[in-house]
């Protein structure tokens, strides 16, 4: 335990002087943090960074200030707010938590881990995370930042990734006990992102440094052991740019389950697997005749690459008459100018640069 607490006090100071400005750290009695605002941003930096989840935030937090409005909201407002900010699946559980806790709780954070790890989206990570920086308990909350350090720090070098995990959460948990565990966590969080990078260490300037097993071993770049990546597979698909005389796009909404699920979309066709299609080109080319070829868009996704061929075309015709490769039936007519109603994903956006 004196181990730790050299560890301990030494970033506690660190982070007095050093922590990072950010918009859910504002306390709201001096001591506590808002619990609604550390769910709200644990939910967005799950895969987000922190420099693109702080705009989300307040633009979230100034329409929704509190649980009890969120939980009022409907799914489409969620989905407009999180449009870009990707895994959407996360937007529609905030808002099942927001109910919950409105409703069964009556808006009263529920204060134990069990309660919390019920909640819809809420896993072992983001309810620990919040027991500590919103209820300052103690915790085993561990992020990347902090796997990342303390994995530096004791110089954690089995290649039984299980075994290393353990040992950063069991460590994450003693270092937590007694005083300010949330900002034990908060402080290890921003060491690992201002300091202990995962390509760059400034190991001169760290409040670890004198402690630090890695360094003293030479060994900092090894650190953490990394499992064998996965490789991506990569698809292909046609999105159509369909035009009306008075400039309206055709648009439609992916189902609210699934990827980019709730978000607004011009339509296309599925998104084919290129293991299974021969010649690309010619794929490509069977599904745009009678289009225009505007151009391609690539996006990577968390488990395959997509590249979108782009195809246009403006219709003059009735609508009835016009043979649309895919159902209308949940299509509709939009205005670009109206487009900021809508909750478009990063990817459609790219699409966007062809109107
Ligand atoms: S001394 Fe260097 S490697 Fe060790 S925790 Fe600090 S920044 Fe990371």
């Amino acid at each position: 335990m004196n181990k730790l607490n050299s560890i301990k006090y030494p970033l506690l100071s660190w982070y007095d002087l050093n922590k990072r400005d950010l918009p859910w750290r504002l306390s709201v009695d001096g001591q506590y943090l808002d619990p609604y605002k550390v769910l709200v941003s644990e939910v967005m930096l799950q895969q987000t960074t922190v420099s693109a989840a702080i705009k989300y935030f307040k633009n979230f937090i100034e329409k929704w200030p509190n649980i009890e409005l969120l939980a009022s909201a409907s799914e489409d407002e969620i989905i407009n707010a999180w449009a870009g900010l990707g895994y959407y699946a996360r937007a529609r559980n905030l808002l099942k938590c927001a109910k919950i806790i409105a409703n069964d709780f009556q808006g009263n954070f529920p204060q134990d881990i069990n309660l919390l790890k019920k909640l819809p989206g809420i896993g072992d990570y983001t309810s620990a995370a919040i027991m500590s920086i919103a209820f300052n308990k103690q915790s085993d909350a561990v992020d990347v930042n902090i796997e990342r350090v303390i994995s530096r720090l004791f110089a954690l070098q089995s290649s039984n990734l299980s075994y290393n995990k353990k040992m950063v959460r069991d460590i994450v948990f003693q270092l937590t006990s007694g005083n300010r565990p949330g900002d034990v966590l908060q402080s290890l969080m921003d060491v690992g992102s201002l300091i202990c990078s995962a390509k760059n260490c400034t190991c001169t300037i760290c409040p670890l440094e004198k402690k630090c097993m890695s360094l003293k071993q030479d060994i900092i770049s090894q650190i953490p052991i990394k499992g064998k990546k996965v490789s991506r597979g990569e698809k292909i698909g046609t999105l159509y740019l369909i035009t009306r005389r008075d400039g309206a796009y055709l648009l439609r909404k992916r189902p609210s389950k699934g990827l980019l699920g709730g978000t607004v979309e011009f339509p296309g066709t599925n998104w084919e697997d290129t293991a299974m299609i021969v010649n690309k080109n010619k794929y490509l080319k069977s599904n745009n005749l009678h289009y225009s070829e505007l151009g391609v868009i690539k996006h990577t996704f968390s488990h395959f690459y997509l590249t979108l061929s782009i195809v246009g075309k403006i219709i003059f015709e009735s609508e009835k008459d016009f043979m649309s490769p895919f159902s209308l039936d949940k299509c509709f007519w939009v205005l670009p100018e109206e487009f900021h109603k809508y909750g478009f994903s990063s990817l459609m956006k790219k699409a966007m640069q062809y109107i």
